[in-house]
């Protein structure tokens, strides 16, 4: 960690205490993030590069399914890895483990520290999150692991997607999942869970969302949205931006062909608060998005 960082996170720490409490020593913030697919955490791209590269903090994920799915969009990776990935046959046995390999490749960008993979299939076209808990995913198993990785660390944080109704069913599957788990820790004793979504996607579902339907664990405060801009300027002359690392992830996921199209210029970084975590919370994510904004390069 660089000196200047140092000394803006003892600066930070004195003057909130509550987050102090969770620092038992000079570590930045530890985050668990939650996702269903590989790909899904560049969502939170920069923000995580900003705790793993300016904080001093480290980033886990926890991947919910084996990441079979999508092979119809393969085309252009067939050549690369030398297989027909386009066929289903082809695509579950070979998949797997080209999608773990970009994740880390992509994760390696971001900083991330350690990859859990929970490995549940990649299958099951539906906006319904039930029938995939249900029917799809071994739902005590994936709770189960869940539990063990957050008793491993001391997570200070958990990032998920934020659960709106038209979002793939694998997202808000892992999203549930992962609060149900956080709400099963000591309320005194355990991490912030966000939810989170970038701008410039399904904007008006975003913006009603007060929670999932059926789920109420899913409900979330109307303060915030707490951001992050990819477009925050750095480098010589303040020429280059964050908006850089999101793209050099997206690259590195040559399988997953329609993600190549979401490479962007622009793009925030939002993240919202569950109510189940209690109102001490907003100031908790306040403060480390006011951080992940401000602290030196
Ligand atoms: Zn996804």
């Amino acid at each position: 960690m660089r000196p200047l960082t140092v000394v803006f996170l003892l600066i930070y720490w004195i003057i909130t205490p509550s987050f102090a409490l969770a620092q038992s020593d000079s570590r930045g913030p530890t985050v668990l993030v939650v996702t269903a697919h590989p790909d899904d955490e560049v969502m939170f791209a920069t923000t995580m590069y900003r705790i793993t590269h300016s904080l001093g903090g480290d980033v886990d994920i926890a991947l919910m399914t084996d990441g079979a799915g999508g092979y119809r969009f393969s085309t252009l990776s067939e050549s690369i890895y030398g297989r027909d990935l386009t066929d289903p046959e082809v695509a579950r046995n070979y998949l797997p483990a080209i999608r773990k390999k970009e994740l880390m490749a992509a994760g390696a960008i971001a900083g991330i520290r350690n990859f859990y993979f929970i490995d549940q299939p990649d299958l099951g076209k539906t906006q319904d999150q039930d029938s995939i808990l249900t029917y799809v995913w071994d739902r005590d198993f994936a709770a189960e692991r869940l539990d063990f990785f957050l008793a491993q660390r001391d997570y200070d944080f958990v990032f998920t997607h934020l659960p709106i109704k038209p979002f793939h069913s694998h997202h808000k599957a892992a999203t549930i999942l992962a609060i149900e788990a956080v709400s099963r820790m000591d309320p005194e004793n355990r991490p912030v869970i966000l939810g989170s979504f970038m701008t410039g996607f399904m904007e008006d579902e975003v913006a009603a969302f007060t929670g999932l339907a059926g789920h109420p664990l899913t409900r979330t405060y109307p303060d915030g949205p707490f951001v992050f801009d990819r477009s925050t300027p750095l480098g010589l002359d303040g020429r280059l931006n964050y908006n850089i690392i999101a793209n050099w992830m997206i690259a590195e996921y040559k399988s997953q062909g329609t993600m190549q199209l979401l490479t962007r210029d622009e793009g925030i970084e939002r993240f919202w608060v569950y109510e189940m975590n209690g109102r001490e919370a907003i100031g908790k994510t306040d403060a480390l998005m006011e951080l992940v904004r401000t602290a030196p390069f």
